[in-house]
């Protein structure tokens, strides 16, 4: 866990030198970095009611986790937690190793992931190009321990961003994702979204981008999409802090067996839960309507986003909706886009596909 070392003179003036300078190319990093795009996703003129997508996977590491290591670091580093030549371990399902591997290369300090042996080769070689090592375990379950063992045995400091992501993360603004997005809504015809749409894998985004709303006072709701073989929905449901789940999310990035520390249940509007067939159909129109592959978490939320707008359509309710792009899809190619890979786990996305593209066509609703 994080605990306070003992084996660095925090006043040492080459310790500080050292802070100072990491802290510095940190920062620097964010300051040459351009904001997201918020994009349009199209719908029949006449509903009025407008779909947008914020694209995270245009971060130099290609996830929304850019923002969440950029974060971690800040705050390890911050707290005095991270220490000149010591390793950074992280337990992760991927996105949020590879940006790691990335932050921790920056500062020149060691990186290894810890991670389900599930986990997709192309993300493994992301993480092994920036420079970190990938420890791979039988099961989602154990990345938490062996992270721990990891710190302790090497004298490195275990991130945990499934304790301190929503903490990290500057929540009242400096340009997080939701004052970013509120930005760019704001020449658009309903600049206040009835609601945004996330995903939740530490739960850190939606945490931000709630609170934000509530911050700001805007009426905006929130709601977290959630895939199979996660406990969120139900913890959330039944107000349950020890829900659990012993199957691992098929859905890289969201979905977890445990309520992480780091999810806020409370500042949630409503929750729903997206079959995994659903969400792999919806990131597949996704490419069809805008010609841009995804992950399959962003179809999640793309699909629960428009399962909202086809509620407003039927109330007769006007306005905006805003979900995300979590990570490109060409981390997928061999998973979410392999028909082959969909047929060894019995998922058929035809039926929702079908749905989806009448939905589109203004020729029905969503079930
Ligand atoms: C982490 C992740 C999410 C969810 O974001 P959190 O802020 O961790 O809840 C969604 N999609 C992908 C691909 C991710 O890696």
């Amino acid at each position: 866990m994080a605990s306070e070392s003992t084996d660095v003179d925090r006043t040492d003036p080459v310790y500080r030198a050292w802070l100072k300078e990491a802290v510095r190319k940190v920062q620097a990093d964010s300051n040459r970095s351009a904001d997201t795009h918020l994009l349009r996703f199209p719908l029949p003129e006449e509903w009025g009611i407008d779909l947008y997508l914020k694209d995270e996977s245009t971060h130099p590491t290609g996830s929304l986790k850019h923002r969440l290591a950029r974060s971690l670091f800040l705050y390890a580093l911050c707290n005095g937690w991270i220490r000149p030549g010591k390793p950074v371990i992280e337990a992760s399902s991927g996105s949020t190793a590879v940006s790691e591997a990335y932050f921790a290369k920056l500062i020149g300090v060691p990186f290894v992931a810890v991670m389900a042996k599930t986990t997709s080769q192309a993300k493994i070689d992301l993480i092994e190009f920036h420079g970190g090592e990938c420890h791979l375990v039988d099961s989602a379950c154990e990345v938490y321990e062996v992270s721990a063992e990891l710190a302790e045995q090497t004298g490195g400091h275990y991130m945990d961003q499934f304790t301190y992501a929503e903490r990290a993360t500057d929540w009242r603004g400096n340009n997080n994702i939701a004052e970013s997005v509120f930005a760019q809504l704001r020449l658009e015809p309903h600049p206040e979204p009835a609601w945004i749409v996330a995903t939740a894998g530490t739960g850190g985004t939606s945490a931000t981008i709630a609170r934000y709303v509530h911050y700001m006072q805007h009426d905006t709701r929130i709601c977290v999409a959630d895939p199979e073989n996660s406990c969120f929905f139900e913890g959330w449901v039944d107000h349950n802090p020890d829900a659990t789940c012993d199957r691992g999310s098929r859905i890289e990035g969201i979905g977890r067996p445990r309520m992480e520390p780091s999810f806020v249940p409370g500042a949630i509007d409503r929750m729903m839960k997206v079959p995994d067939a659903a969400s792999i159909a919806a990131m597949r129109v996704l490419e069809r309507v805008l010609g841009k592959t995804a992950g399959a978490s962003t179809g999640t939320g793309l699909w629960s986003a428009l399962r909202i707008v086809a509620e407003m359509r039927a109330a007769g309710e006007r306005g905006s909706v805003v979900t995300l792009i979590c990570d490109p899809g060409d981390r997928y190619l061999d998973k979410y886009y392999s028909d082959d890979w969909l047929a060894g786990q019995g998922i058929d996305i035809a039926p929702y596909e079908v749905e989806l593209e009448r939905f589109l066509k203004g020729e029905g609703g969503l079930s």
